[in-house]
């Protein structure tokens, strides 16, 4: 008779380490443990922060221990491989077991003992999912994607923000450059365009770093969003600009306010509003080339005075 032996079972050990492999773009997906939270997001690893460190969600901005972030998927993965693993030894050992006796004699009885495996245990594969944003950390290098637009750096814990603002400002200026070698009409237009995406850029960010600390904070209008600030957050943001640029800035916040809003046509509140000497309600704003390009750095320079305001690193 054979003897059952766990030689194959022995040899699995007690410890399994399943290895999770990036995706084909070389993202490993990642999800919140905070049950509120549970965000879903991709790291390349290999970049960003180099050695041990924590993770950060880049939505609920919770940090802990990188082997807390792995996704349902990934656990249901690693718990099916160790189970077709223990299976598949259990099978070999108890083949052990097997044996044939042929009957003797005339009065014999031949018994015999096969042990077959049935279905293998299913592994449980996942794809990981798409998402709408893919940042390089400008601070860590991490390769990361997300759902929406802002979030914190999984690696380095910076909010990507900063990153985003930047990274519209450029657009706009590529707009610009389109613009001078266009025919005239078609050069107001990515003019104006461009002015629109600094101005929606910048409000987007605003938003999103005044929501990061509690506050409904509206960037379209400059003055009120400079009071607010103040009022909530006690500094002024404005602070980096002198009168002469707070007042360009804010007029171009001005035009592109009659230019979403108006059709392009100057009224009284502009007129009022906006100190432009050339001002006349009822004709068509002017938004000139050199005026965009001013805008752009001086929001650039009012981005960074909040951000650092608002959000400062904390390494
Ligand atoms: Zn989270
Ligand atoms: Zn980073």
């Amino acid at each position: 008779m054979s003897r059952f032996n766990t030689n194959n079972l022995n040899r699995l050990g007690n410890q399994f380490n399943i290895s999770i492999s990036p995706d084909e773009d070389g993202y490993l997906g990642r999800e919140c443990p905070v049950e509120s939270c549970l965000g879903y997001f991709k790291i390349t690893p290999g970049t960003g922060v180099k050695g041990p460190a924590p993770c950060h969600c880049p939505y609920c901005g919770h940090s802990g221990a990188s082997s807390t972030f792995h996704t349902q998927e990934q656990i249901e993965y690693a718990k099916s491989v160790v189970f077709r693993q223990v299976t598949d030894a259990l099978f070999k050992d108890m083949r052990s077991l097997e044996f044939d006796h042929k009957a003797t004699g005339p009065f014999g009885i031949g018994l015999s003992l096969k042990v077959t495996q049935g279905t293998r245990h299913p592994i449980q594969y996942y794809r990981e999912k798409e998402l709408e944003t893919h940042v390089i950390c400008d601070d860590c290098t991490l390769r990361y994607a997300i759902y929406g637009v802002f979030g914190w750096c999984p690696d380095c814990g910076v909010h990507n923000s900063e990153q985003i603002l930047a990274k519209n400002l450029e657009l706009a200026r590529k707009e610009l450059a389109l613009a001078e070698s266009a025919e005239k009409e078609l050069a107001d237009h990515l003019i104006g365009d461009a002015l629109e995406n600094v101005v929606s850029a910048f409000d987007g960010f605003g938003r999103e770093i005044c929501h990061q600390k509690g506050a409904e904070i509206r960037f379209q209008s400059l003055p009120g969003a400079c009071r607010k600030v103040q009022e909530q957050f006690g500094f002024d943001f404005a602070d980096v600009l002198s009168p002469e640029q707070w007042d360009a800035v804010c007029r171009a916040f001005q035009k592109r306010h009659l230019l979403a809003h108006k059709m392009g046509v100057i009224d009284d509140d502009y007129v009022q509003r906006a100190n432009d000497p050339g001002a006349v309600a009822g004709r068509k704003v002017r938004v000139a080339h050199d005026e965009v390009t001013l805008a752009i750095t001086l929001v650039d320079a009012l981005g960074r005075r909040l951000f650092a305001g608002l959000l400062p690193a904390t390494t």
